[in-house]
């Protein structure tokens, strides 16, 4: 099973090669699924990690103790099913084929372990059906 993290980098975390020193020195393997970091301002990484690693506790205390703030991601984004009206409006904003509309029933399939967290079917949903909660 695959753990998603959301990493918040304050500006001066910026300046050091945190995410080189976690594959490096803590011998983790992650896939980046989304950043937008600046040099100097900060900003947020999202992270997956195979959660059968060894090191991973160690890794995130690593991280925190060069403080950067990590969230773990519990259920990623919510979608209310019961509401849902099947219009794909929040389709064509999907960028990692997480949400789907198909042949033969043209409703909407949400697959969470496609997700990537970016958030943008929050807003693209006229009915406001998905939410997201995060876990410390
Ligand atoms: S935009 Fe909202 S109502 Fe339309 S298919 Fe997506 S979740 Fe359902
Ligand atoms: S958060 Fe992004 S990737 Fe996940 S379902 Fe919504 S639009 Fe798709």
């Amino acid at each position: 099973m695959e753990l998603k993290y959301i990493l918040t980098f304050p500006p001066e975390s910026t300046f050091k090669s945190l995410i080189y020193d976690l594959v490096k020195e803590y011998n983790i393997r992650l896939s980046i699924l989304r950043a937008e970091i600046e040099i100097g301002k900060g900003g947020q990484l999202i992270m997956a990690i195979e959660n059968e690693q060894d090191n991973i506790g160690e890794a995130i205390e690593f991280l925190k103790s060069n403080g950067v703030s990590v969230s773990s991601m519990s259920d990623k984004v919510f979608h209310d099913s019961s509401r849902c009206v099947h219009c794909g409006s929040c389709v064509s904003s999907c960028p990692s084929g997480a949400l789907t509309i198909a042949a033969p029933d043209w409703k909407l399939n949400f697959n969470p372990d496609k997700c990537i967290v970016c958030k943008l079917c929050l807003k693209s949903c006229p009915m406001g059906l998905f939410s997201m909660e995060l876990i410390n």
